[in-house]
């Protein structure tokens, strides 16, 4: 996931006030880590530490740091450790000056990539550096900008939205599929890039477009220029309407809430209730079953709570062992549930640690049953654009055996999924536009024999 902010300001305003405000809004996208970097006349100040924006910032003098254009980071590590080495963005020295990068993906061939750099030099783990180093090498070879990110593309296989911020201001770019959104917004104070619409609220600007898959965008005092980049298919991750990106915002100009209070009314259609009230399993789930209980009538009831002073996410924590620590703060309100079935709702299961918790917390709190109804298809595949779905062995999905051996672990009296075209359907984006490989095995791009060693066992991989 991760999460890209970035503002080229058209006068003096406070910039890491912004940056700030927009990574608050894209927490959600990475917990682990958090940065800035502001463009200081010829130089670029850069500063990140482990943990949320708030603990960050807390810590760390941001204030310090002054300037017109800065980029922003919050971080998930897919790949290298959470070390604060790892953290963005990413300082570089190059003949252009020096160069910081904020990026949000994953690649599919880095060491292949790393090799052809030399990795002797390299000083972190992370996919970041390898575009940044692949970046300069192509500028040293004489490239401007608009080529050295033309080759880039050209050399790089994977999803990355990227933020990169130069002595130009700062140049935006997707992958030429467009896996993960990024998007451009404006106010008075200035220009802004951001993974996800919801940050441009924040601060107060104006959401402009999408940047195109394989775009090449320039933001500086002219406002922004669009150059051609390598495009392909659009590929849109159908993980982000589903799960990742916050219902307040947009993406392909859908409104994600929207988006996933349909998904609810047509898994309602497709698999009417048998229990006797409706839960959301908060809160990624709530739009969906909110939409399940409108379109079935069926009482709909927020018996699951989330302690709201614990911020963490489950499902991006790095290990298992956080993920169960984590989810262990969420409560069923027993008088609520007790003597009744329940119709449960998830947006999706993927290792199914959340759902197993959840189930056996309704049945301790006094439910008789629980019917889980899922709000996307199962997930039986790895992702290898930046979500963390372990390897294959490690998905509920292929870990017990299919639908029923889900069901018999988590202890669900019965578990039922939206379909495939139920989903598709109701987000109103056509499979030819959408990357869905997690749940049909078809990658948009080519998975390369590292990606598949990294993702799955050998011995239970499908070729
Ligand atoms: S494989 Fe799944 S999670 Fe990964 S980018 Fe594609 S749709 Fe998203």
């Amino acid at each position: 996931m991760c999460g890209v902010f970035g503002v080229y300001l058209f006068d003096n305003y406070d910039i890491v006030d912004l940056i700030k405000l927009g990574l608050y809004d894209l927490q959600h996208r990475g917990q682990e880590a958090a940065g800035i970097a502001v463009l200081d006349q010829d130089t670029i100040a850069c500063d990140t530490g482990l943990g949320l924006v708030t603990e960050v910032s807390a810590v760390k003098n941001w204030s310090r740091l002054s300037g017109r254009v800065a980029i922003g980071h919050t971080r998930y590590s897919t790949t290298g450790l959470n070390v604060i080495e790892n953290a963005s963005p990413m300082v570089v020295a190059s003949p252009l000056g020096p160069i910081a990068i904020s990026y949000n993906g994953n690649l599919v061939n880095p060491l292949e990539t790393r090799r052809k750099l030399d990795d002797t030099d390299f000083l972190t783990t992370t996919d970041t550096e390898i575009i940044a180093r692949d970046l300069v090498y192509h500028i040293h070879h004489g490239c401007n900008m608009v080529d050295a990110i033309l080759a880039l593309q050209h050399d790089l296989i994977g999803a990355y939205s990227l933020a990169i911020l130069t002595q130009e201001g700062i140049w935006v770019t997707r992958d030429p599929y467009g896996i993960r959104p990024l998007s451009i917004g404006q106010s008075n104070q200035g220009i802004f890039v951001s993974s996800e619409t919801c940050a441009f609220e924040g601060v107060n600007a104006e959401y402009i477009r999408e940047v195109e898959n394989g775009e090449i965008l320039l933001i500086d005092s002219e406002g922004y220029t669009s150059f051609k980049g390598l495009q392909k298919r659009k590929a849109i991750c159908i993980f982000e309407f589903i799960y990742i990106a916050r219902p307040d915002s947009n993406i392909c100009d859908k409104n994600l809430y929207l988006c996933r209070e349909e998904c609810g009314r047509c898994l309602a259609r497709e698999h009417p209730p048998t229990g006797d009230i409706v839960v959301p399993m908060m809160n990624t789930a709530l739009a969906a079953a909110l939409g399940y209980g409108c379109e079935t009538k069926c009482r709909t009831v927020a018996a699951h709570l989330k302690n709201r002073y614990h911020a963490r996410r489950s499902f991006i924590q790095p290990n298992q062992d956080e993920r169960q620590t984590t989810v262990a703060k969420s409560r069923i309100i027993g008088p609520v549930v007790k003597g009744l079935s329940l119709n449960l709702v998830e947006d999706s299961v993927v290792r199914a640690t959340t759902t197993q918790k959840n189930v056996q917390a309704c049945l301790k709190a006094g439910a008789t049953d629980v019917d889980l109804l899922v709000a996307s298809p199962p997930y039986r595949h790895p992702c290898f654009y930046g979500i963390d779905t372990a390897v294959f062995g490690d998905l509920a999905f292929n870990r017990f055996g299919g639908v029923e051996g889900i069901r018999s672990h988590i202890q669900a009296r019965s578990l039922r999924f939206l379909s495939f075209e139920g989903l598709c359907q109701s987000i109103g984006l056509s499979p030819s536009e959408i990357c869905a490989g997690c749940l049909t095995g078809e990658y948009p791009t080519e998975i390369t024999d590292e990606a598949r060693l990294g993702k799955m066992s050998l011995a239970t991989c499908p070729r």
